[in-house]
Order: structure tokens, then C-alpha cells, then sequence
């Protein structure tokens, strides 16, 4: 039996798809809502009690932190706890080590591909914790992921995420930049696109998900940039990873400026835009 807490946007289809696959999922979240083939409780005790594997899909750490301090002690002995939610590397190192001390295996498991691979169960899981907690959790992240890629010890698969997601937020800024220029320039956008898509400037922020409408394969510019990725998740993934570089006080210029450029294109009200609209913000300012 599984135990999945936290069925929001990503947590609904993940348990929709391990219940479709043929798992019992036994489910909690504060809303009460889930979807009709898992078995929704009115607390955790009941949603994690004698489960082999519990899996978490929450909106932050300090979340993560409340819930698992509620699991743990329920939990059984050899069970293991999987964390799929994007949290602080310190949240996910300090829940594993209250899990050792219960008995529990954890995994901190983030996942890259949003809704839409959730949906499809193609997502990627970056996967920090044991070995053998990793063999048991696999054949799970087979049924929701495409991909399952063990980083390391506690905190690596969040790790992973961070660096990931600093990479993205900094490279979606600049071809945003870059695509505005070359309007101002009175450059063609789609003449760019063919250019950067097949030379050294490639991202999977042109290519796969460009943010100019019309241009490359269909994103969300070309739906009002509708999300996809809300800027609001963009800018907390960045701020977990300037959270993560000040910590071990490493040097990240480029992703302290991308994090400033996603902070002031919120200010301005647009946290629920996809966060490829920093394109349209920027081609309006001079
Ligand atoms: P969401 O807000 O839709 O879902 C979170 C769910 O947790 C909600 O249903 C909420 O009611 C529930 N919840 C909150 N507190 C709870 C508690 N104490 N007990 C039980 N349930 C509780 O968010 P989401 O988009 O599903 O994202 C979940 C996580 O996945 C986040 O950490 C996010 O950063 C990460 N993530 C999201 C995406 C995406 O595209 N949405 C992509 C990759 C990673």
C-alpha cells in the first residue's frame, strides 16, 4: 500500500497514475480533495499507517518539515519516505536524519517536467538517499517518471533540482533578452529562432519552449503564457538556490541576477504568468 500526502497540481496525477498501474494509494491532503481512484482520508495517521512506501508532493520545506513529523513516528519500521516536493537541500538532509532515527529509509526525489509529465508519468526524478531505499522506490518512479537518476547521499536529489532550475531561470532570462534585442535590432524573431535553435546560444528555452509566440514548437507564449511554469515556482526554485549557494558560500552571479529579474517582474503583479512572459515585459521596456 501506498501513502501519498499533498494532492495538488503534480501529487493528483502522480497517485492517479500509481493507482492506474495497480497500487492501493491511500491519500490526505488539507483540502480533502483527490481523485477518484485513490482512497482519500481525513488525516495523515490513517493515510500513512501501514504503508511500504509514502510519498509527499508539498508546496515547501518548512511543510515538509510539519507532515513528516506526523509520518515518521506512524510509519513502519523499514518503510521508506519519498519527498517528490522541491524544498531547501537543509529541510531534506533534517528530514532524512529524523527518518534514520525512526527506522524510516527517505529520499528526497524532485522531479523536472511539470504538470503535463505528471500527467503523462514521463517525469525525471533527481534522487538523494540510500541505495537500497532507491531500488525499492524504483519500480515507483518507472510508473511516474520516465527517468529516475539516484544523485547521491540526503539533499543531492534537491541539490540537483537547484542547480537545475538555476540553469533554466538563467537561460530563460537571457533568450528573452536576446529575442527582444533582436526586435528592437528589426531582426525576425523566427530568423533567430532558426539560427540559436541550431548553433551555439541552444537552449531548451528556444528550443523547446521559446518564448515568443509563433515561433518553435507550441509553449505557452503561444496560449497567453498561461502556465506551464508560473514564475511565481520559477523565482522559488531561484531563491532556493541562492538559499543553497549562500550556505556553502559559493559564487552565483548569474543566478542572483536572474533571481532579482524574477523578483521584480512579480512585483509587478505577474506572478501567475508563465515564466517565459519575462519575454513580453522585457520587449515593452526600453
Ligand atoms: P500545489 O499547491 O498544487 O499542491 C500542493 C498540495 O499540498 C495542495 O493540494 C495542498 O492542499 C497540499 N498541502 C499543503 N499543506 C498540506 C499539509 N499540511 N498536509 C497535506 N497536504 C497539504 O503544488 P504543485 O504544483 O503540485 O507542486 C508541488 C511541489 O512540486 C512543489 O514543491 C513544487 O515546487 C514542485 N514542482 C511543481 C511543478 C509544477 O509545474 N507545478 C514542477 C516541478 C516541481
Amino acid at each position: 500500500m501506498i501513502g501519498f500526502i499533498g494532492l495538488g497540481n503534480m501529487g493528483a496525477p502522480m497517485a492517479l497514475n500509481l493507482a492506474a498501474a495497480g497500487h492501493t494509494v491511500v491519500g490526505y491532503d488539507i483540502t480533502g480533495r483527490g481523485p477518484e481512484r485513490v482512497q482519500m482520508v481525513g488525516d495523515i495517521k490513517s493515510a500513512v499507517e501501514g504503508a511500504d512506501i509514502v510519498v509527499t508532493m508539498l508546496p515547501n520545506g518548512q511543510i515538509l518539515r510539519q507532515v513528516s513529523a506526523e509520518c515518521l513516528p506512524v510509519m513502519a519500521q523499514d518503510s521508506v519516505f519519498v519527498d517528490c516536493s522541491t524544498v531547501d537541500v537543509e529541510s531534506a538532509r533534517a528530514v532524512s536524519a529524523a527518518a534514520e532515527k525512526a527506522g524510516v529509509a527517505m529520499l528526497d526525489a524532485p522531479v523536472s517536467g511539470g504538470v503535463s509529465g505528471a500527467e503523462a508519468g514521463t517525469l525525471t526524478f533527481m534522487v538523494g538517499g540510500p541505495t537500497e531505499a532507491f531500488a525499492r522506490a524504483e519500480p515507483l518512479f518507472e510508473i511516474m517518471g520516465a527517468r529516475a537518476v539516484h544523485c547521491g547521499d540526503a539533499g543531492a536529489g534537491q541539490s540537483a533540482k537547484i542547480c537545475n532550475n538555476m540553469i533554466l531561470g538563467a537561460t530563460m532570462a537571457v533568450t528573452c533578452e536576446a529575442f527582444a534585442l533582436a526586435e528592437k535590432l528589426g531582426l525576425e524573431a523566427q530568423a533567430l529562432f532558426d539560427v540559436v535553435s541550431t548553433s551555439s546560444g541552444q537552449s531548451w528555452s528556444t528550443t523547446t519552449y521559446c518564448p515568443v509566440p509563433g515561433v518553435g514548437p507550441v509553449s505557452p507564449a503561444d496560449r497567453g503564457y498561461r502556465p506551464g511554469f508560473a514564475a511565481e515556482l520559477m523565482l522559488k526554485d531561484l531563491r532556493l538556490s541562492q538559499q543553497a549557494a549562500a550556505g556553502v558560500a559559493a559564487e552565483t552571479p548569474m543566478g542572483a541576477r536572474a533571481t532579482s529579474l524574477y523578483e521584480d517582474y512579480i512585483a509587478q503583479g505577474h506572478k501567475d504568468k508563465d515564466f517565459s512572459a519575462l519575454f513580453e515585459w522585457l520587449q515593452n521596456r526600453s
